[in-house]
């Protein structure tokens, strides 16, 4: 039924459908971030769905937390992860979205993991 992003045309410019939703209804995106939705659902357009996420590519910079060679999140990652979980994010969506492991998911929103993180 959902083949992906819904694509909305304004003039020349090509938005995907999260991005035109969240300049209606919540504004200007910052530059250098896109419009996710929280739920993970490809085409979900709830205004209080849409998060906004950093564009560039996930850091791979090895901090505390790192202990299992899957992990190569950062602080900011970790926040992110726990703001997705918080939006009702699956663990296993979350998971596939960050590439990371879904126990590691589970061990950072149960906070097992990363604990000086707020
Ligand atoms: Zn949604």
């Amino acid at each position: 039924m959902h083949r992906g992003y819904p694509v909305i045309e304004v003039g020349r410019d090509r938005l995907d459908g999260q991005t035109f939703a969240y300049r209606r209804y919540i504004g200007e995106p910052p530059k250098g971030y896109v419009i996710t939705a929280s739920c993970s659902l490809k085409p979900c357009l709830r205004p209080e769905h849409l998060v906004v996420r950093e564009q560039r590519p996930l850091a791979m910079e090895d901090r505390r937390g790192a202990r299992n060679p899957m992990a190569r999140l950062t602080t900011e990652t970790v926040l992110e992860i726990r703001r997705w979980r918080a939006g009702g994010a699956t663990i296993r969506a979350i998971a596939a979205r960050f590439e990371t492991s879904p126990g590691n998911v589970s061990d950072i929103c149960l906070r097992r993991t990363w604990t000086d993180v707020a």
